[in-house]
């Protein structure tokens, strides 16, 4: 019998997440878990700037995954046994690692399944992000900057762009007036007639953001709906990678993925597959021998 991955009755059907977060993120997370597994959510808030903040005011603890498994440990420590599925996400910002000067948004899901007893985290990175920060010293050159970055449906950072000087700090700017205001006090509070302005990252702030949490929301909703093909238990998808699809010219290996694998998160079953994409070897741009 061939073994295919199961679509079947949601094992959270009827069942409450928890989502421990401070910033909204059931905007974006409850409606793929409530389409694709029928699951509803509750949001706990934690005030999760205590694991660090985007602006630096408090160091972050550990690293964007650990921060994520953080705080769904403390919704499940706060609510007692009765909760039994805890998801927290966790974004970060930077360059994308393969095309430099393209800002990316990546982010983290992290998932504990107490009921069937296993821990998953998935993530997403996007170029839809209009990351981004400045020093400006002229109120049309912080309009600019204001308009290239969605503002105001994005909100903006403020604050004296000296680096001592952290002091006064705007966050969650999202009015022309707020703006003005918020621009005109950093600048009373800096020594060198600047300003730094940054994009407010914060999801309810940031609708790029929540919509990025969208996308893997929906990724992890579908993987919790796949069932193992042996096992029948929730949670079977790409577990890893394999590198060294062949070039086309030279048929070396390149540092291409060449195979996709499958796993179950209970059992040890896997099955391995040829690229989603199909695509069975590499152009010699991505070769080394033939474009070093
Ligand atoms: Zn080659
Ligand atoms: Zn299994």
């Amino acid at each position: 019998m061939e073994e295919h991955p199961l679509k079947m009755r949601s094992a959270y059907a009827g069942s409450c997440f928890v989502l421990t977060t401070k910033h909204a993120k059931s905007i974006a997370v409850a409606s793929p878990f409530w389409d694709k597994l029928k699951a509803s959510m509750v949001e706990y808030p934690m005030d999760t700037d205590l694991l660090g903040t985007f602006t630096g005011e408090v160091e972050r603890a550990g690293n964007a995954l650990e921060c994520a498994r953080l705080k769904c440990d403390w919704s499940l420590k706060r609510l007692g046994e009765k909760v039994e599925f805890a998801l927290a996400s966790e974004g970060s910002f930077g360059p994308h690692p393969f095309i430099p000067f393209v800002p990316c948004d990546h982010e983290i899901l992290y998932f504990i399944d107490r009921r069937h007893g296993f821990h998953l985290h998935m993530s997403h990175l996007s170029p839809k992000t209009n990351y981004c920060m400045k020093a400006v010293d002229s109120l049309e050159d912080l309009q600019t900057f204001a308009g290239a970055i969605q503002f105001p449906s994005h909100a903006l950072i403020l604050r004296p762009n000296d680096r001592d000087t952290k002091a006064p700090l705007f966050k969650g700017v999202d009015s022309q007036a707020a703006l003005e205001e918020a621009f005109k006090e950093c600048l009373k509070h800096s020594s060198e007639g600047k300003v730094w302005v940054e994009t407010d990252m914060r999801a309810m702030f940031n609708p790029s953001r929540m919509e990025v949490i969208g996308e893997l929301a929906a990724k992890m909703a579908d993987r919790l709906a796949t069932h193992c093909p042996k096992c029948s238990f929730p949670g079977w998808g790409k577990i890893r990678v394999e590198k060294g699809l062949k070039c086309s010219s030279c048929r070396s290996e390149t540092d291409l993925v060449k195979l996709e694998i499958f796993g179950c998160v209970k059992c040890d079953f896997e099955t391995i597959h040829g690229r989603a994409d199909r695509l069975t070897q590499a152009e010699p741009m991505h070769c080394g021998y033939c474009n070093p």
